[in-house]
């Protein structure tokens, strides 16, 4: 019998359900449980692909080829454990489905409703993950706010469940914030009272609060918040700001959250949460011997959120490689020919990162010509890496106007051409080549000395593709493709000869780095970046 974990937020949004969820999973399954987490989000969009990195940051992609939410980056960084298309549902997939089966005819002769429909659908989709029989928890995640109207259809059907499951295979953890008031020199509950009062009002009485907090809650605060909300004061958790995401798991263990919920949820386990590895990764994390400044070059700088995966991956490199890695965020369009030098001063490596669209394309191919010129590590991913083969193709190929279709379509040299599939295409939502593909790496490359194989797998978003039509001259010149697509013959990672690190790839590997098994691109490129600072 699969239990089930609903997590909801109070106050304001920005309290870090995600993490909190995340953290709770890996303390579950450090105990022996099989765990997964999914987010239910109330937009209305089928899924955040079609949205721009400023709304939501960065769009995750799944093994299966699903644009979900950032927050199942988190999931898998700190379980281990992929996710799929099923892991994210939005409010447009629940409408979109509903709709189409009224038009099919399911529903003939019934007014279509919220309730029952709408709530049917969504408690469908909450518990299809637990019919699979491969999880003994399901911890749910919903997005927003309590109290916002496009939440309500998720709460009520979180209610129904509860209801229908009962206590001792649900509960219902709300996280909340308890703010500190500086002038008055207190924390207050009075915010917390009312979002539970607001979920009470829709007939969810939480069982645990997991309170964000800037100072320590003491016992009189944990039992004024236990008696007004209706709870155990064990069910008083204390989330206080942590120095890192990777904290957060350690913080519940010591607030005993697992202990609690697992008692509620009558799960018995004698074991103790085994975090050795963890808590190893934590110790490397904050102990480096070293330090490397990495720049990342992008268009959507302003948010680091757009660039989450990519900043992550650097946290599980950085720990592998005993080295704090600071990453420093470089807005593509402020950087020219001119100013290059001066932009990427004092910096170890460079990423170019992925990205759409025109903005920022001539700032991305000055720092990598002078990158690659200047013998500093280059790590490039998707639209980097199509800049790469842009930059190499006009100024080592004399390719004159060589550019990628993407951002323009009269270009005489499409070194970057669009996908053959997606020629007919006119949708632009999930009709990108989306999910994990196989790539073949060729031996004596640096790919293959930093995968140790040449058999690998990782994660794609995009439509542009190198043309295959200059690979002959790319490769005479110095720029080899060492990783191809063994079906289609797409080139998925290009790198230089004679270069001491300069590898791009077509895919996104920020995607697959987690705690346990950091991106062996990011561990090469940050040691790459360490030796080329120690040259110096
Ligand atoms: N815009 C490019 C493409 O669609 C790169 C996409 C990306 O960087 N994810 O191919």
């Amino acid at each position: 019998m699969t239990k089930y974990i609903f997590v909801t937020g109070g106050v304001t949004s920005s309290l870090g359900k995600g993490i909190i969820a995340a953290s709770l999973a890996k303390l579950l399954q450090a105990r022996g449980f099989k765990v997964t987490i999914q987010k239910f989000d109330p937009y209305i969009n089928i899924d955040p692909g079609t949205l721009n990195p400023y709304e939501h940051g960065e769009c995750y992609v799944t093994e299966d080829g699903a644009e979900t939410d950032l927050d199942l980056g988190h999931y898998e960084r700190f379980l281990n454990v992929p996710t799929s298309q099923a892991n994210n549902v939005t409010t447009g997939r629940i409408y979109s489905h509903v709709i189409e089966q009224e038009r099919a005819g399911a529903y003939l002769g019934k007014t279509v409703q919220v309730v029952p429909h709408i709530t049917d659908e969504i408690k469908r989709r909450m518990l299809m993950l637990g019919q699979t029989g491969k999880y003994d928890i399901v911890i749910t995640e919903l997005g927003g706010t309590v109290g916002d109207i496009e939440s309500l259809p998720f709460i009520e059907s979180v209610r129904q469940l509860r209801w229908e499951l009962g206590n001792n295979d649900s509960l219902v953890i709300h996280l909340t914030l308890v703010p500190y008031l500086a002038a008055a020199g207190e924390l207050k509950t009075k915010p917390t009272q009312h979002s539970v009062k607001t979920l009470l009002e829709y007939g969810v009485q939480p069982d645990i609060l997991v309170c964000r907090t800037e100072h320590k809650l003491n016992n009189d605060i944990r039992k004024k918040l236990a008696l007004f909300c209706n709870v155990n004061i064990n069910a008083v958790v204390e989330s206080i700001d942590a120095p890192t995401i990777y904290d957060v798991p350690l913080n519940m263990l010591r607030e005993q959250l697992d202990k609690t919920v697992l008692a509620k949820l009558k799960l018995s386990t004698k074991a103790e949460p085994d975090l050795e590895n963890w808590k190893a990764f934590l110790g490397r994390l904050k102990n480096p011997t070293n330090e490397v400044n990495i720049g990342l070059v992008g268009k959507y700088v302003e948010l680091p959120d757009a660039y989450k995966s990519i900043s992550e991956a650097f946290i599980h490199a950085g720990s592998s490689n005993e080295t704090k890695v600071k990453v420093q965020y470089i807005a593509a369009e402020s950087v020219n020919d001119e100013n290059v030098a001066e932009k990427l001063k004092g910096l170890d490596g460079v990423l170019v990162a992925p990205g759409f669209g025109e903005r920022g394309l001539d700032g991305k191919l000055s720092t990598i010509k002078f990158v690659r010129e200047h013998k500093i590590p280059f790590f490039g991913i998707c639209l980097g890496m199509q800049c790469s083969v842009i930059e190499f193709g006009r100024n080592v190929l004399g390719l004159k106007g060589a550019n990628s279709f993407e951002m323009d379509e009269n270009t005489p040299h499409p070194v970057i051409n669009l996908m053959e599939e997606q020629k007919n295409i006119t949708n632009m939502g999930g009709t990108m080549r989306l999910g994990a593909y196989d790539c073949e790496i060729k031996k004596g490359t640096k790919a293959y000395a930093i995968y140790g194989k040449s058999k690998i797998s990782e994660r794609h978003r995009h439509r542009y593709e190198f043309n295959n039509a200059y690979l002959k001259d790319y490769e005479k010149a110095g720029m080899i493709a060492s990783g191809v697509n063994p079906e289609t013959g797409l080139v998925e990672i290009v790198e230089l000869k004679d270069h001491p690190f300069f590898v791009a790839g077509q895919f996104h590997p920020e995607l697959k780095s987690t705690v346990v098994n950091p991106h062996p691109l990011f561990v090469s490129f940050v040691a790459a970046s360490l030796a080329h600072k120690k040259s110096k």
